[in-house]
C-alpha cells in the first residue's frame, strides 16, 4: 500500500519559522526538542486544533453551538488528517461519584453481571449502582461518606456552657439557641465540658429531638431539645435548600468528612453487600487491586457468565498492562494523579475498535518507573497496528526508542527554537547531530561524591494507603530523591506522611499558577512595576499609561486582546481586537519609547533579551531568576495560562532561588524536560543545596536519580505489594542491592 503522509505548510503558531512538514500515516511519530522548542505548538496547536476545527465544520452551525471552539491555526495548508483523539495529562476530574470503576466502564459490566449471576438477585443492574437509589446506601446517599460535626472546632471543652462553651455562630450566652442547651436542666452549667460524664456528653452532643422548657422573658416556653450535632446536620447538612455562603463557611469551619457508619465506606445498602457470586459481593471485587481481581474474577464465574466476564477481562488487563494493577476500582478519579490520569484514558481508547484515527499523546512516560515504560510501549505500538496514526510528544529515550519516525524540534526554547532540526528514522536520528541525539549517546555516570550527611529528619510511622509501617528520614541539607515503582507510595510517603509532620516544609508541584489572564511573567516577579518607572520616568508622563489593567488599556477590548463576536445561530468567537490588534495597549501609548523601545514591544521580550536590555539590577536578578530555572524562553507578555505544568513548577521554583534554610519538595520536576534541560533543574537543585536548604525530589528520571547525594527507594511492587523501603543510603551502594527495580535500571 502506498504510504500516506499528513501535510503541513507553512505553520508559524506560536514560536514555529514557516516550517513544512510530513508525517507518515499509520506508524508512530515521535516529537522530541528541548522545552519550549515547539512540540507542542505542531502537535496541538497545529494538528490537534485544525484536526478538531474540520471535524467541527461536520455539525450544522445549531450543534456546534455545543462543541468545543477552534479557530483555523495559522498554516497555509494542512492536509490528509484524522480524527483526532488527544490524551493528555488533564486531570479526569469528575467528582465523589466517579471512580476507577466507573470511569473505565467496568462498573457498568460487574452490575450487569451481578443482576444476572448472583445470589439472591435484587433486582436490575441499577440496583448495583451506588449512584442509584435502589443500591446506595441511604445514610452518605453513596459516597462512602458522611459530613458530621468537628467537635474539636465545635466546643471548648476547657469551658462551662455558662463560659461559652459552645463555639458555633448563634450559641453565645444567653441567645435562644443557647438556652435550649443551658436551661434544658439536663445540665449543669457551671461544669467543664472535659467533665462531663459519657452520658451527659452524649446527649449534649448526639441525643434526638425531644420537647423541653426553657424560660424566655419570663415565660415558660416549650422548646425542642436536639443534641449539637444533630441539630447541626439537620440546620445546615441535611437540607435540600442552596446553601448560602455563610453557611458555607459555617460548614467549612466546623464539619469534618468522616466515613460513614452505616456502609464503612462501602457505599452500598445491605441488600446490595449480601448479593453474592461465589461469596463475593460487588463492593469485595470493586475493593481488590487489579492485578487481584483478574486473577479471582475467571475463579468465580460461571461458563454462562463468560461473555460478559470476558469484557471486564480485557479492560483489566489493559489496566495492568499499562502498570495501573496497583489501584483498584474504588479509587475516586479526582485523586489520581496526571499520568495515572493519562493511562487511564489511554486504556478506554484501547478497548474501542476504531481505527484510522490519531492519536496523540502529551508526555505518556510521565510518573511510570523506567521498569513500566516498556509496558506503555506495548500499548502504543497497539495502537498503531490497529490502523492509527500515533504521535507521541516524548523526552524518555526508552519511548522515543520505539519510533517509526522522529520529528526534532529545536536547536533551542521559543525563538531561538520553531524550526525542524531532523526527521527520519531512529536509527538515523542518533547519528545526526542534534542536541537531543547527542544526549541519546552520551553514557551515563553515578555520582560518586555525594555530600556527607550527618543530621537526619524523620517522619512518624505509618500505615497510611499502602505503606507498611515505615517512616521516612532525610538528611538535612542535602540532596534527597524518593525512587520506586508506581503506586509504591512515594507521594503517601512524601507528601502525605512526612509533609504533614513537617510542615514547615515548601511543596513546589506542577499545579497551575494562581493567575488569570492578566498575568504574565512580568507582573508575576514583580518587574512590572519598575518597568511601568523607567517608561514613565523616560517621558514624563504617569505610570499607568504603562499598564493595561490601567489607563493605559484598549479601550475597545479593556485590555484583554481580544473581543467575543455573537453573531446569531452562530459560535460566539473569540477574535484578536482589531484596535490594538491583541497588543492590549490604547494606540497612543505606543509613541512614548523607553531606549529606543515601546511597552508592547517590551512585552513581546522574551525573558532571556529582557535581561540584556534592562539595566536596572532588581529587573536583572528577578530575570535572571528565571532564566536559570530554563524559563529565558517565555516572553515577558505571555499570559501565565498558557504555561504547562512543568513550566509552572519551575516558575515556581525560580522565585526560592535565594531563600536559605528551608525543605523543599518536588514531585517530578523534569515533566516536559529534554534531557539537556534536566541538567539545568539539577544545577537549580544544587544551588538550592549550597545554599543550606533540603531538598527532596520524587522522581523516576535516571539522570536525576544518578546525580543525588541521598536515594530512599520505595517497592518492591505497586500497591499492597509495595510500601516498604528496600533502600536507603548515597547512589554507588544502590546498585548492590537486587530487589531494588531501581538499581537494575540504574
Ligand atoms: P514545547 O512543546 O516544545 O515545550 P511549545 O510548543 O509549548 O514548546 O512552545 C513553543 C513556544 O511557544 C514557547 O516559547 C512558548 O512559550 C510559546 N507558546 C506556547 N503556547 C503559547 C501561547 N498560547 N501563546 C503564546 N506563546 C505560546
Ligand atoms: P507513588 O507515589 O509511588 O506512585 P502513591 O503514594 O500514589 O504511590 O500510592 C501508593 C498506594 O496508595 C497505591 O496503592 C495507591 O493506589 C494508593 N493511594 C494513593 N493515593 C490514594 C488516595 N487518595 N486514596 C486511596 N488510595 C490511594
Ligand atoms: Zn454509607
Ligand atoms: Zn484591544
Amino acid at each position: 500500500m502506498k504510504q500516506e503522509f499528513i501535510e503541513i505548510f507553512n505553520a508559524r503558531v506560536n514560536n514555529l519559522k514557516h516550517i513544512d512538514l510530513q508525517i507518515p500515516k499509520g506508524k508512530i511519530t515521535i516529537f522530541t526538542g528541548v522545552s519550549g522548542s515547539g512540540k507542542s505548538s505542531i502537535v496541538f496547536d497545529t494538528i490537534a486544533q485544525e484536526a478538531g476545527r474540520q471535524l467541527n465544520e461536520t455539525y450544522s452551525s445549531f450543534q456546534r453551538l455545543f462543541l468545543p471552539k477552534y479557530s483555523r491555526p495559522e498554516a497555509d495548508e494542512i492536509n490528509n488528517l484524522s480524527t483526532a483523539v488527544v490524551v493528555d495529562q488533564k486531570r479526569l476530574g469528575g467528582n465523589a461519584r466517579s471512580t476507577l470503576g466507573t470511569a473505565t466502564d467496568i462498573n457498568p459490566l460487574l452490575r450487569l453481571l451481578f443482576s444476572r449471576f448472583a445470589e439472591p438477585h435484587i433486582g436490575y443492574s441499577n440496583a448495583y449502582s451506588f449512584n442509584d437509589p435502589s443500591g446506595m446506601c441511604p445514610e452518605c446517599e453513596g459516597i462512602g461518606r458522611i459530613i458530621t460535626l468537628n467537635l474539636d472546632a465545635a466546643l471548648d471543652k476547657e469551658k462551662t456552657l455558662n463560659e461559652g462553651a459552645i463555639l458555633l455562630p448563634g450559641f453565645g450566652p444567653g441567645t435562644w439557641q443557647w438556652k435550649a442547651y443551658a436551661e434544658s436542666g439536663f445540665f449543669d452549667i457551671d461544669k467543664k465540658i472535659k467533665d462531663y460524664s459519657e452520658e451527659e456528653f452524649n446527649r449534649l452532643v448526639y441525643a434526638e429531638p425531644q420537647k423541653v422548657t426553657v424560660s424566655y422573658m419570663n415565660n415558660d416556653m416549650n422548646a425542642t431539645y436536639e443534641g449539637l450535632a444533630v441539630k447541626f446536620m439537620r440546620q445546615h447538612v441535611k437540607r435540600d435548600k442552596e446553601t448560602s455562603k455563610s453557611g458555607e463557611k459555617l460548614l467549612k469551619n466546623f464539619s469534618t468528612m468522616t466515613k460513614c457508619p452505616s456502609c464503612e465506606g462501602k457505599r452500598y445498602n445491605n441488600k446490595v453487600l449480601s448479593s453474592t457470586i461465589n461469596g463475593y459481593s460487588i463492593f469485595d471485587l470493586t475493593s481488590m487491586q487489579l492485578d487481584q481481581l483478574i486473577k479471582t474474577l475467571p475463579k468465580i464465574t460461571s461458563p454462562e457468565a463468560k461473555p460478559i466476564a470476558d469484557g471486564i477481562m480485557e479492560r483489566l488487563e489493559n489496566l495492568c498492562d499499562i502498570g495501573l494493577g496497583y489501584m483498584d476500582l474504588t479509587r475516586e478519579t479526582p485523586t489520581l494523579s496526571g499520568g495515572e490520569s493519562q493511562r487511564v484514558k489511554m486504556v478506554k481508547y484501547l478497548s474501542s475498535n476504531l481505527t484510522g484515527l490519531m492519536y496523540i499523546f502529551d508526555e505518556p512516560s510521565t510518573g511510570l518507573h523506567p521498569r513500566d515504560v516498556y509496558r506503555l510501549n506495548e500499548l502504543l505500538v497497539r495502537l498503531r497496528d490497529r490502523g492509527n496514526t500515533v504521535l507521541v510528544v516524548e523526552h524518555d529515550p526508552d519511548v522515543i526508542q520505539i519510533a517509526d519516525h522522529i520529528v526534532d524540534v529545536g536547536p533551542q526554547a521559543g525563538t531561538h527554537g520553531g524550526e525542524i532540526m531532523f526527521t527520519g528514522s531512529y536509527q538515523d536520528f542518533l547519528s545526526s547531530d542534534t542536541l537531543t541525539a547527542n544526549y541519546l549517546n552520551r553514557s551515563a555516570e553515578i555520582n560518586a561524591n555525594p555530600r556527607p550527611v550527618s543530621e537526619f529528619m524523620e517522619s512518624r510511622k505509618s500505615t497510611l494507603h499502602n505503606l507498611k509501617n515505615v517512616s521516612l528520614s532525610v538528611p538535612k541539607g542535602v540532596f534527597t530523591v524518593i525512587t520506586g515503582v508506581a503506586g509504591s507510595g512515594k507521594s503517601t510517603l512524601v507528601n502525605e506522611v512526612f509533609a504533614k509532620d513537617f510542615p514547615e516544609s515548601i511543596r513546589i508541584d506542577q499545579s497551575p499558577v494562581h493567575a488569570n489572564i492578566r498575568s504574565n511573567p512580568a507582573t508575576f516577579t514583580g518587574i512590572m512595576n519598575s518597568i511601568r518607572k523607567s517608561f514613565s520616568d523616560a517621558n514624563g508622563v504617569e505610570s499607568g499609561l504603562f499598564s493595561y489593567n490601567s489607563t493605559g488599556g484598549c479601550p475597545s477590548c479593556g485590555g484583554t486582546g481580544t473581543v467575543e463576536i455573537n453573531l446569531s445561530f452562530m459560535d460566539t468567537m473569540e477574535v484578536e481586537c482589531s484596535e490594538c490588534h491583541g497588543s492590549r495597549f490604547r494606540q497612543d501609548v505606543l509613541h512614548y519609547l523607553y531606549k529606543g523601545k515601546s511597552i508592547v514591544e517590551i512585552m513581546e521580550m522574551s525573558v532571556a533579551d529582557a535581561v540584556e536590555f534592562f539595566d536596572a539590577k532588581d529587573i536583572q536578578k528577578k530575570l535572571k531568576a528565571l532564566e536559570t530555572v530554563g524559563l529565558g524562553y517565555l516572553s515577558l507578555g505571555q499570559p501565565l495560562t498558557t504555561l504547562s505544568g512543568g513550566e509552572c513548577q519551575r516558575l515556581k521554583l525560580a522565585k526560592e532561588l535565594n531563600t536559605k534554610g528551608n525543605i523543599y519538595i518536588l514531585d517530578e520536576p523534569t515533566t516536559g524536560l529534554h534531557m539537556s534541560d534536566v541538567a539545568n533543574i539539577l544545577d537549580i537543585i544544587n544551588k538550592l543545596v549550597e545554599k543550606g536548604n533540603t531538598v527532596i525530589v520524587i522522581e523516576h528520571n535516571l539522570d536525576v536519580i544518578r546525580k543525588s547525594d541521598w536515594i530512599v527507594d520505595l517497592g518492591p511492587d505497586g500497591g499492597a505489594g509495595g510500601g516498604e523501603i528496600l533502600y536507603e543510603g548515597p547512589p554507588a551502594r544502590i546498585l548492590e542491592y537486587e530487589r531494588s527495580v531501581t538499581a537494575q535500571h540504574l
